[in-house]
């Protein structure tokens, strides 16, 4: 059987389509709804049945054990306290959490925020209201908001908010570090090539040179559909759109990711592929760039040295796409047009 054949075939967000070649026997794959019913898919290559239940037990109690520490709807989470106290010695995976959510937030002017807490808050309570947000209410929430008000001591992993009333909200950039941490599980168990998808947040890794992995990206639009595929050996690659979560009022969507610093749901690209290393930094910056735009959004792709996208938005009756410098021979478009 070729390698090509038994190349995975995956669907980022969501789902994961495997070639039917894949049924070989050494395949292994377990999907779990961990953080409030996402799925959590695993898979492991060239490995036993005792191997991989052991790995995956280990990962069911790491994701249980880190959404007590970055969950935003626990009160007993490391966040909570974090949120309710405004300042703690914290845990080294929020210290790295919040850390390269500072990272992003300085390479995209605040696009990317964990603070945004206060305007996520004011969102959800307005649409169970039925309205939208005033002027006014943008204003007030407004001073509660920005990424150089939360102050990171690596040295005495300390955090502090230097506003009162600041809330942080890790849902743009966990699920990044923890697809991390399971892709880390099954290495220290000697899984040589593997690929966890966290809600649409993989991490992928290959030490044994096989071909690289197929990830396909979801069409924005068609939820059962593939708009590309991007050929990747290893690291994350990570989707944020506006298509599946979303605040409805008056009949309308408003998307679930805000700019920060204005309080206004993004709304320019229809998603944003991002591609790096690691997770949690591919994942804030998914997020940043649909908040930037399809030209800001490239442009501050292009100048990270590691990180790549894929943009898609829609021009009239046209789908259009772009990609960032160095993963133009990366990705195939299932679709015509452009
Ligand atoms: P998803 O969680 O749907 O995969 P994202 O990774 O883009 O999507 O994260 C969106 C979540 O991040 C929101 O639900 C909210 O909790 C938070 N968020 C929204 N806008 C921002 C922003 N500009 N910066 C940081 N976090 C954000
Ligand atoms: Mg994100």
């Amino acid at each position: 059987m070729s390698k090509r054949v038994l190349t995975t075939l995956l669907l980022a967000a969501l789902s994961i389509a495997v070639t039917p070649a894949c049924s070989k026997k050494e395949i292994a794959k377990a999907t779990f709804m961990p953080m409030g019913g996402i799925p959590f898919t695993v898979q492991a290559y060239d490995v036993s049945t005792a191997t991989f239940d052991k790995a995956m037990t280990e990962i069911q109690e790491e994701t249980e054990r880190l959404e007590g520490v970055f969950s935003f709807h626990r009160d007993d989470s490391e966040l909570a306290t974090l949120n309710r106290e405004g300042k703690a010695k914290v845990s080294p995976e929020l210290l790295r959490v919040i850390q390269v959510g500072q990272l992003v937030s300085n390479a995209t002017d605040g696009a990317f925020d964990v603070s945004v807490g206060p305007m996520i808050d004011l969102w959800r309570r307005c649409a169970e209201l039925g309205r939208l947000p005033n002027e006014e209410e943008f204003e007030s929430h407004k001073e509660l908001v920005g990424f150089r008000f939360v102050s990171v001591n690596v040295n005495e992993s300390r955090v502090t908010l230097q506003r009162k009333n600041m809330i942080v909200d890790l849902g743009g950039v966990a699920k990044g570090f923890i697809a991390d941490r399971a892709a880390d599980i099954l290495q220290g168990h000697g899984i040589k090539r593997g690929i966890v998808d966290a809600g649409g947040n993989l991490a992928l890794f290959n030490s044994v040179g096989e071909e690289p992995f197929k990830v396909g990206v979801r069409h924005p639009e068609r939820p059962n559909e593939r708009i590309a595929v991007l050929s990747i050996d290893s690291g994350a690659v990570v989707t944020s759109g506006c298509y599946e979560r979303f605040y409805e009022i008056g009949g309308a969507h408003y998307c679930h990711i805000l700019d920060p610093r204005t309080g206004q749901p993004a709304g320019e690209l229809l998603s944003a592929t991002i591609v790096a290393s690691e997770g949690a930094y591919a994942d804030a910056l998914s997020t940043a760039v649909m908040v930037l735009g399809k030209e800001k959004g490239l442009q501050v792709i292009n100048s990270l040295p590691d990180a790549k996208a894929l943009i898609i938005w829609r021009e009239g009756n046209e789908l259009k796409w772009a990609v960032s410098n160095g993963l133009e021979d990366k990705v195939q478009f299932l679709v015509p047009g452009n």
